[in-house]
């Protein structure tokens, strides 16, 4: 695993956004950022998943969070600047942008994967990733010390048989992050991507369903990597593809 200890209150008076909060590595995330400190805005797609994670966060004794039911694969144009419109009449700015969602489709070769499911892995994957990021970069140069972190995958960094729109999408993912890294390289945001490897969630299943789930550590356990980059102890790291595990 990454080797950084987060301090207590790492992320105090840090507003951060996590993108597929309800479950996974977005659900991890979030619980690990509300314990040290963070007021997070928890974005879905489904709202009940977004509720039990905010209940959890608050009966820990955590800030509640700020939830935000939203459809990366329907939403339009219109719907990413009301999201916008709102964070910023409730946000003086925000610190940290973490692009989680993401869906993957069963394992198959090219030839048989189809028109309509390419375009729905890269809808979510990346085209929602480059509107999300667009419509709220006026938020994040408010802050005085931001950090976006996109998430990709070993597939995103060296293709491989069977991943098809996946791999795509997550190649896509890193050539956004690098493009944003070096257009921001001097301002108060830094731009970096963390490929999370083998873990214990619903997406990894449908991967792997012959897998062992249990050979894989629960996402609880790959948090570092993301707290480091979230916190003020990775200002300069800028335009790196780094490894949680
Ligand atoms: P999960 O499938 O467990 O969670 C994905 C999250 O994305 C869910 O909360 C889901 O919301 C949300 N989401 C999916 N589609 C939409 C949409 N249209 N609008 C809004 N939210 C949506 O995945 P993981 O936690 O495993 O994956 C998290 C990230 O890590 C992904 O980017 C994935 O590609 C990456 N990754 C994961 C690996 C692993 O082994 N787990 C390995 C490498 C990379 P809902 O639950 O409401 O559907």
């Amino acid at each position: 695993m990454y080797p950084y200890l987060a301090p207590p209150l790492l992320l105090k008076n840090k507003t951060i956004l996590i993108t597929g909060a309800g479950q996974g590595i977005g659900r991890a995330l979030a619980e690990a950022c509300a314990t040290l400190g963070a007021q997070l805005i928890l974005l879905g797609r489904t709202t009940s998943k977004l509720q039990t994670v905010q209940k959890s966060i608050v009966d820990a004794g955590h800030l509640a969070p700020f939830i935000m039911p939203f459809d990366l694969e329907t939403a339009q144009t219109e719907q990413y600047i009301v999201l916008a419109k709102r964070l910023t009449d409730q946000f003086q700015c925000l610190d940290g942008l973490v692009h989680n969602a993401a869906i993957a489709t069963p394992l198959m070769p090219i030839a048989e994967l189809s028109d309509a499911m390419f375009k729905q892995v890269m809808q979510i994957n990346i085209n929602s990733v480059f509107s999300l990021t667009h419509h709220l970069l006026p938020l994040l140069y408010k802050s005085a010390d931001a950090s976006i972190i996109f998430t990709s995958s070993s597939v995103g960094r060296k293709g491989r048989a069977l991943w098809g729109a996946y791999a795509a999408s997550k190649f896509a993912t890193e050539g956004l992050m690098q493009t944003l890294a070096d257009e921001l390289k001097d301002s108060s945001i830094r731009v970096n991507s963390v490929n999370p490897g083998a873990t214990r969630t619903a997406m990894r299943a449908l991967a792997y369903p012959q897998e062992i789930p249990t050979n894989n550590p629960l996402p609880e356990e790959i948090m570092a990597i993301y707290l480091y980059l979230l916190g003020p102890d990775s200002k300069g790291i800028n335009g790196q593809a780094l490894n949680a595990q």
